[in-house]
């Protein structure tokens, strides 16, 4: 087929899916953006597609035209000249495809016999140009295809919550979009059906099927989802916002803190909870302990909660001389509420003065009391700096840390 033309329908009003904002879901925004803007970009872009009619509710034409608007600045001048008017849906997803398939008939002339056309929902914005590479390749004179991907899971039938038998899934496919097919004959079986009464058809390979025209699967992706759901719709949020997700929604977080103190006259100073004997203190308005500050505010850091200074004015005269365990505690504390956990921490103590490696264990256990976290999770590390700036002049200590914070998606605000 050297002309290839789109039919993408995006009439339908999400009563299945759960609307989210009261948008049906093809225009719901995904990362600032509607899901048929993004739709657009992939078969707008396409080399070998030749024109793309979308199929809309005749209330949703000021939708429409924000989507288009959207996507309208990322496209050169000759994927907007491919983009046809909208032509309005029917009662029925089968009833706008006939519509759409009309519009690029009258568009492209259904004499041509070379020509193919592809019908893709515009719920599916993650399909590839792979994909619907696939599709094209495999219409032929005669023949459609589809992108199907085949089932992974056992399939039971189930009445009345029993399992009554395990079906065979050998053969089983998941039908997806694009379904691409000889325009002149999809019209036809359209227009023969639509003649003869039938609207049960739920996707256009079902049509073909039933005239008789032979449809090849090809493989789709399991990237290819439709989003039906306001679960799926969130699930793609956080897919487009390049969040880390273990296949449970749970988030992975990280955060990093970074705290000086300068030396002032003293016998001892604090690190990682730790009081360590020294010929000078640190000076601050708390215990000074500088290593249990950045800790603190990389955990505040990888929940997005503020930092320590916020939580726990210096000029709030409570805080004077006060323990920095509590801090790094406090922050547990807003991560547990989150109902979070803490993965693992890691601090850097940098200094030419006193020698860490003697307290490194007993810092590492206290960290953990603190924090409730077993020592294998919680990293403390020291260096100098060969004795330059301030710490190589012994002026202060600096202090770097990390966390890694898991959070159930929930909690995300
Ligand atoms: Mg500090």
């Amino acid at each position: 087929m050297s002309a290839i033309d789109a039919v993408i329908v995006a009439a339908g009003r999400g009563t299945r899916a759960a609307t989210v904002g009261g948008l049906p879901k093809q225009y719901v925004g995904l990362a600032g953006r509607p899901v048929l803007s993004r739709t657009l970009d992939v078969f707008l872009v396409h080399p070998r597609i030749r024109h793309v009619v979308v199929l809309i509710h005749p209330d949703d034409r000021g939708r429409y035209d924000s989507a288009v608007a959207a996507s309208r600045a990322g496209w050169d001048a000759n994927a907007s000249a491919r983009l046809l008017p909208p032509a309005t849906g029917g009662a029925t997803r089968q009833a706008s495809v006939l519509s759409g398939l009309e519009t690029i008939a009258a568009a492209a002339g259904v004499d041509d016999s070379c020509c193919g056309v592809l019908i893709h929902d515009a719920a599916r914005p993650f399909v590839s140009h792979e994909v619907i590479d696939r599709v094209i390749e495999a219409i032929a004179p005669g023949t459609g295809a589809i992108a199907a991907v085949p089932l992974a899971d056992t399939l039971k039938r189930v009445d009345s919550g029993v399992i009554v038998e395990t079906v065979a899934r050998d053969a089983l496919w998941r039908a997806q979009t694009p379904q691409g097919f000889p325009l002149a004959d999809i019209l036809t079986h359209h227009r023969n059906a639509a003649a003869a009464g039938h609207a049960e058809f739920t996707d256009d390979a079902a049509i073909a099927e039933w005239a008789g025209l032979a449809v090849r699967a090809v493989e789709g992706s399991v990237e290819n989802v439709k989003l039906t759901t306001s679960a799926d719709i969130a699930a793609a949020e956080r897919k487009l916002s390049g969040v880390v997700m273990t296949t449970n929604g749970i988030e992975v977080r990280h955060g990093t803190g970074f705290d000086v103190h300068k030396f002032a006259p003293g016998t001892s100073l604090w690190l990682c909870g730790v009081e360590i004997a020294h010929e000078a203190t640190l000076l601050g308005h708390s215990d000074a302990d500088v290593a249990l500050h950045a800790l603190t505010d990389a955990i505040l850091g990888a929940i997005s909660d503020g930092d320590i200074g916020q939580h726990f004015p210096p000029s709030d005269p409570q805080w004077k001389g006060a323990a920095s365990d509590l801090f790094l505690a406090d922050a547990g504390r807003r991560v547990r509420e989150r109902g979070g956990s803490i993965t693992n921490v890691d601090v850097t103590i940098l200094c030419e003065v006193p020698k860490i490696g003697p307290h490194r264990e007993a810092m590492r256990a206290r960290i953990g009391e603190i924090l409730g976290l077993e020592a294998g999770r919680i990293g403390v590390k020291a260096t100098t700096t060969e004795g330059l700036g301030f710490t190589g002049r012994r002026e202060g200590i600096a202090a770097m840390a990390s966390a890694t914070v898991t959070l159930p998606s929930r909690s995300l605000a």
